[in-house]
């Protein structure tokens, strides 16, 4: 049966990072971001970061995880594109791909934390992105820091003040997009089992029932 109009055009946003491991501030930011914006959030999981050291992870524990603190729920969503490509993975190729597969119409979101997006004029092909889909910046509260200039300039028109205007079109405009605070991050969760600590409370209570899913990152036995 072909999707309704107003399932085609339900806007989708795409959250990429290397989930090396996948853990709650990256699920509830997806999960805020797909309330807000009334989208569906896919999960892209980079097989071969550019910007980066290789995840500790191999591509399939890495998938594993996600699967796993995924289940139970419709909202967010796993994409393995990226995992499946050989070569680094681009944004930028990521966003024409999924263009042509959506068609024209349906909004595109990329979501970006705000760090990121300051940096974003070393991505490559960046003014591109604009071309290809809105960017949803995830922002927490908080003063902003000024944008470079360059970036500014072309942020600057494309400003949008609420998720509705993103509906309205396929791509081109960039959202701030509020999300509660979580000061987790996967290095910290790393940093935790390689000491034999139990990430309890950081990542998804289901990754701690399956001792083989954390096993990666630990180099002993856990207290
Ligand atoms: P690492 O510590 O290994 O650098 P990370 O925790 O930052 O990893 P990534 O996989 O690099 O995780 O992040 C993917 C995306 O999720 C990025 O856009 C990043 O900004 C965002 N993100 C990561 N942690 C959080 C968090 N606690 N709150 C909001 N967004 C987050």
């Amino acid at each position: 049966m072909p999707p309704s109009t107003a399932t085609a055009l339900r806007p989708l946003a795409i959250l990429g990072g290397t989930f090396d491991p996948v853990h709650l501030g990256h699920l509830r930011v997806a999960w805020e971001a797909a309330e807000q914006l009334g989208a569906e959030v896919r999960l892209l999981p980079a097989n071969q970061p550019p910007h980066r050291p290789p995840p500790v992870a191999s591509a399939a524990q890495r998938v594993a995880m996600l699967r796993v603190a995924l289940a139970g729920q419709d909202r967010l969503t796993l994409d393995l594109r990226e995992i499946e490509r050989a070569g680094p993975s681009w944004t930028v190729d990521t966003l024409i791909a999924l263009r042509r597969e959506i068609g024209p119409l349906r909004p595109l979101v990329l979501l970006i934390g705000a760090d990121a997006y300051e940096g974003l004029t070393s991505w490559h092909r960046w003014r591109t992105l604009f071309e290809l889909a809105h960017i949803g910046v995830l922002t927490r509260p908080g003063p902003s820091t000024p944008l470079p200039p360059e970036l500014e300039f072309e942020t600057a028109p494309r400003r949008a003040h609420e998720p509705a205007v993103l509906h309205g079109a396929p791509g081109g405009r960039v959202l701030a997009i509020a999300v509660t605070a979580l000061a987790i991050s996967a290095t910290r969760v790393r940093a935790l089992l390689a000491t034999g600590h139990l990430p309890r409370f950081l990542v998804a209570d289901a990754l701690l029932a399956d001792p083989e899913l954390l096993a990666p990152y630990r180099s002993g036995p856990i207290g």
